[in-house]
């Protein structure tokens, strides 16, 4: 019978070969001080430069290393989300790949499975080498998340979490495209618990969420957990229409005592510009409602994988 191994170790990458021999080594001397079995599933998110093949180098070299090499670049979510599915521990901690997350805080995470969590998410306290922008948009964005959403997301907590196997097991029903991976395993349930870490600064590279992919993320993190954007019409709708019934009498009464206000051209062109904005960023939210439901609604692999991954790699060994 195939032994499974206690713990996998999810680490997506897009383009980090400067990081890669330091986390492997990092990761590999916390699990072998554990005395942990444990298998360490490097997802290569489309990289270009050399990644690929210094994963398949390392893989051969050590044989916890369990290559996915994704056909193009999916994003950082789609390629935890293989990790996910060809995982085989007890449980699974998900990690990025630019050590931002210090392997050293498995050892946390593992200590709160062992007491009979289910999730174990890390809380970061505080933060190095992040600019200002990064530290004030994402401290921003985490609280409308929480108080936009019906799911309580535990404020500042990212991917860097241990998930029970029977939380992945749930985790890998949920086909949705655009994900929220850290919303998705609270939504779940089961016995959750927060561990707070310090996020270290990038060791190598620069950062691959640029401005417009944060975007994205945050949209597709609202858009899974929140009708708020679609309701925000009726009640902008709301508020213009009641505006105006008010308006109306107060300018017949303005009129007939004779006022010289709301005359002339300027004042019908600014209510019109505003109505018509509103109802374009409305028919905006629409848009990307109704987008992600076309998404949906093709069915498409959620990644492709570009080689068969145990197959190919065995051979080699
Ligand atoms: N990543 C990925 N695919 C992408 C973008 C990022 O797999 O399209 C990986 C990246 O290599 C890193 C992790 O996701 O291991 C987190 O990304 P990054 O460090 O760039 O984000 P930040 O920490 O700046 O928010
Ligand atoms: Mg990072």
């Amino acid at each position: 019978m195939v032994e499974f191994p206690q713990i996998s170790v999810v680490a997506p990458l897009y383009n980090e070969v400067q990081s890669l021999p330091e986390l492997v080594r990092r990761i590999q001397q916390v699990l072998d001080d554990l005395g942990e079995t444990w298998e360490l599933l490097l997802v290569d998110d489309g990289s270009t430069d050399g990644s690929t093949e210094l994963i398949m180098k390392l893989a051969q070299e050590n044989l916890h290393i369990r290559p996915i090499i994704f056909a193009r670049n999916f994003g950082h979510q789609l390629a935890v989300t293989a990790g996910l599915d060809y995982s085989c521990g007890k449980a699974v901690i998900i990690i990025d790949a630019d050590l931002q997350d210090p392997p050293e805080v498995m050892k946390d995470l593992i200590e709160k499975w062992h007491e009979g969590y289910e999730v174990v998410y890390a809380v970061r306290t505080e933060r190095e080498g992040e600019s200002w922008l990064k530290l004030t948009t994402a401290s921003l964005f985490y609280r409308i998340i929480y108080r936009i959403t019906d799911v309580k997301i535990p404020l500042d907590s990212g991917d860097f979490r241990l998930l029970d196997r029977c939380v992945v097991e749930v985790l890998k029903q949920m086909r949705e495209r655009h994900r929220f991976l850290r919303g998705m395993s609270v939504w779940v349930g089961f016995k959750q618990i927060g561990v707070p870490y310090r996020r270290a600064a990038r060791f190598a590279g620069k950062t691959k969420y640029p401005f417009r992919k944060m975007f994205k993320f945050a949209f597709d993190a609202i858009t899974s957990f929140s009708y708020l954007p679609l309701q925000m019409a009726t009640y902008l709708g709301f508020i213009s229409a009641g505006l105006s019934i008010l308006a109306i009498p107060i300018v017949i009464i303005l009129r007939q005592s004779g006022s010289q206000a709301f005359f002339g051209q300027a004042t019908t062109l600014i209510a019109v510009l505003f109505l018509g904005g509103v109802q374009l960023i409305s028919l905006g939210i629409l848009g990307e409602y109704i987008g992600r439901i076309y998404d949906e609604a093709k069915g498409r692999p959620l990644y492709i994988v570009r080689y068969p991954i145990d197959n190919k790699f065995n051979e080699n060994r």
